[in-house]
């Protein structure tokens, strides 16, 4: 009976397939009203009275919803116990459309996909900051560690528990308090999970994607730096912190000062204890971690030097501070202030050292803070990565190893001020969005024209414009920003916006005050503007070409790696993070690649690597922007489900089908059900064998027959199916 309910839950939660409006989908996600037996969506909140069988899906907690196979979920803001082992149960081994809509259904599937059908899956999840995509891929996490393992192996066991505390660790160190989340990651982050022939967790892989370092040294009013920084400074015995030279007051620090006073809902000491005991247990070393907490003090005393200017030349005002850093990142003072005053500079076949001016000095201080920590959490993520990758699985005797990755990556971002960090995420989103079209809206369509299904041709707006207009060769934004990188001499981000100006002036996508004289919004010389899939956003030109360029004087590089003088003394760990210290330098004149077209190559390759898995998708929606659990904001939330394109996601899944399967397969599998297919068919094809147990079934009206595949339109048939294939085994 239960089950009963369930069914007819899931097909309540179907609603979405005669969605036609965005009205009504909005209305769909926050509540339903049922008026005799028909479910209807009412979107007056003051009638609501006087309907029976009101339903507030948001407020009851019921935040997820589907599309197809994509899972809708609203951020309840509060603790909901939806969680628990009872609902692992509920979910375990099911079909999708069994049970209400869950992320462990979405976890489920693309469990069951790699298991049965030996698929390499990846379950994508997107949303803007503060939508849950991090809490949502710790549940799928947690989920797959519940339903593996049923034997209690022990090396599952310990592979399992290494992959869910390798989160704590990235979550120390790469996200920050932020205007929009408390616990905000600030990196991209795809974790694969690499599964035996028996579909037990055997290991994993992690990459990371773009951190956000400027947040190193400087943060916005109300948000904080990195987590770490705090744990460290509150969670530190008095012992360490002494060891470090560093002082318990978090408003010591020039780096971190912003936000030293914010309340956090995060308890920053305990959450010390935590992380220090991850890292010992997944395998981190005492000195490792030892040294990381030295790169952190580091950063904190960096942050903390003065330059002063003693006629042209700048000085150290604080020599003392040097000492210290020297100390922590085991070299000597005078080396560290040579680094920190001069760079090295080859001409022709001298080499010089050029004195620095106090701009380039305090350029120099910064950019170096920001590297160590950027360098300090790749290499954390490497670590883990040694760790927890697959080892000793030898697929000639073993069978192949499959693989589910879950992606937890910045949406869109559109703040008042937009600068090259949004310019990437919001690139990133637009790779990721011509992904979802190919993958679910045109491959659909194309599927259906191979099979010979009639279809009704379903407009969708396709960004591969917008994505052409960013990372075209020689024609896009990047390939222009880098243009302007190579340029010798002083080159500005004026000169820069001119160039787009002049190559991308006439593109639909792109304007700027040259462009479009009459738009008052964009700012002479500064401005220019996307018309993204998602909306428009304004981008300020400023710090572009810098924040390309990502310079960091080859001088810090050979100081970290310490290698002509200071072998006696140099940390293995700091050495390993700084490999490319040991060219020598006249060896270093090839040019780094810049900041936007690293980002470009790891988002082509990412996007390749997902295209090849059969896709699974979260879409996060944010309900409001207090992080209440009351307020559901109808206005956000519409814009949100706009730009994620749920609506012509909703449009193609009506006019299509929920569930195909080869007639082979297909008769594989439900045979049994119909005595002219049981146990074997006498008919000229498999096709005219489906055709008669089809009818035979009484489901004529809500199949189609293609030419290799039938089509079954609603869920309900399916489950159906499921229920005959049951009772006749
Ligand atoms: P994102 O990664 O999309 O920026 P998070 O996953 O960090 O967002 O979620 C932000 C906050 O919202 C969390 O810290 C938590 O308080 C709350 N939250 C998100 N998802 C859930 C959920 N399923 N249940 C309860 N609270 C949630
Ligand atoms: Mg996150």
């Amino acid at each position: 009976m239960a089950e009963q309910e369930s069914l007819e839950f899931g097909k309540a939660d179907f609603v979405l397939m005669d969605t036609v409006s965005m009205p009504e989908f909005m209305a769909n996600l926050r509540l339903r009203v049922t008026l005799g037996g028909m479910w209807r969506v009412d979107q007056d909140k003051s009638s609501h009275n006087h309907a029976c069988g009101r339903d507030w899906r948001f407020e009851k907690g019921r935040i997820y919803t589907f599309i197809g196979e994509v899972v809708v979920s609203v951020n309840p803001y509060k603790v909901l116990n939806i969680y628990g082992r009872d609902t692992v149960e509920q979910y375990k081994g099911r079909e999708l459309y069994e049970r209400p809509p869950h992320l462990f259904a979405i976890a489920d599937a693309a469990y069951k996909a790699m298991k049965r059908r030996s698929k390499d899956t990846c379950i994508m999840i997107s949303g803007e900051s503060g939508a849950g995509k991090t809490e949502a891929s710790k549940y799928i996490m947690q989920y797959i560690a519940a339903i593996t393992n049923p034997s209690q192996r022990a090396e599952i066991e310990r592979v399992k528990n290494m992959l869910l505390k390798s989160n704590c660790v990235l979550e120390a160190f790469g996200n920050a308090k932020t205007n929009r989340n408390d616990n905000s990651s600030r990196f991209g982050k795809y974790m694969d999970i690499n599964f035996d022939f028996k579909g037990d967790p055997i290991g994993g892989h992690i990459n990371n994607y773009l951190l956000e370092k400027s947040r190193v040294i400087v943060q916005q009013p109300g948000e904080r730096s990195f987590h770490s920084f705090y744990q460290l400074l509150q969670g530190g015995s008095e012992q360490m912190l002494h060891s470090l030279h560093l002082q318990k007051s978090l408003s010591s620090y020039n780096y971190i000062r912003v936000g030293a006073q914010l309340k956090s809902s995060i308890n920053d000491a305990a959450e010390f204890k935590v992380v220090a005991d991850a890292m010992k247990v997944i395998g981190f070393k005492p000195e490792e971690i030892q040294t990381v907490y030295k790169i952190l003090a580091a950063i904190l005393h960096l942050g903390n030097l003065k330059f002063i200017v003693d006629g042209d030349t700048p000085l150290i005002e604080n020599g003392k501070v040097v000492s210290v850093i020297a100390e922590l990142l085991s070299t000597k003072a005078d080396m560290v202030e040579k680094a920190l005053l001069y760079r090295t500079v080859a001409t022709g076949r001298d080499i010089i050292d050029k004195q620095h001016t106090e701009q380039e000095a305090s350029y120099g201080r910064d950019a170096f803070a920001k590297a160590i920590y950027e360098r300090l959490f790749c290499w954390i993520v490497t670590r883990i990565n040694d760790i927890i990758e697959v080892k000793n699985y030898d697929t000639t005797i073993h069978g192949k190893n499959t693989v589910i990755g879950v992606l937890d990556i910045y949406g869109f971002e559109i703040f008042d001020n937009n600068s090259f960090e949004q310019f990437c995420i919001n690139y990133c989103n637009e790779k990721l969005q011509q992904l979802f079209i190919q993958l679910v809206l045109k491959q659909e369509q194309e599927e259906y024209e191979r099979e010979g299904i009639p279809w009704k041709h379903i407009d969708y707006f396709n960004n591969q414009i917008i994505v052409d207009l960013v990372e075209q060769q020689h024609r896009g934004i990047i390939a222009i920003l880098d243009d302007a990188c190579m340029n010798v001499g002083k080159v500005t981000d004026g000169m820069f916006l001119e160039a787009l100006n002049s190559k991308l002036g006439k593109h639909g996508h792109f304007s700027s005050r040259k462009t479009c004289a009459s738009d008052k919004i964009l700012e002479f010389d500064r401005d220019f503007r996307i018309r993204h899939y998602a909306g428009d956003v304004v981008y300020s030109a400023i710090g572009f070409i810098d924040k390309n360029k990502d310079t960091l004087f080859q001088d810090f590089k050979r100081l970290m790696y310490n290698r002509v003088s200071l072998m006696e003394i140099s940390n293995p760990v700091l050495k390993t993070m700084w490999p490319e210290g040991k060219l020598s330098i006249t060896e270093v004149t090839k040019r780094p690649l810049t900041a936007a077209t690293l980002f470009k190559n790891s988002m082509i390759a990412l996007v390749d690597n997902l295209a090849s898995k059969e896709p699974y998708y979260v879409r996060c929606i944010k309900p409001n922007d207090k992080k209440s659990p009351q307020i559901f904001d109808d206005e956000r939330c519409r814009h949100q489900v706009e730009y994620l394109g749920l609506l012509e996601n909703v449009r193609v899944r009506r006019a299509g089908f929920a569930f195909r399967q080869t007639y082979e397969k297909f008769l594989h599998r439900y045979k049994m059900i119909s005595e002219f297919t049981w146990p074997n068919h006498d008919l000229p094809s498999d096709k005219e064998a489906v055709k008669k147990l089809i009818e035979r079934c009484g489901f004529q009206d809500d199949v189609a027959y293609g030419k290799t595949k039938i089509f079954i339109r609603t869920p309900r048939t399916l489950f159906t199916l499921e229920e005959l294939r049951a009772q006749m085994l």
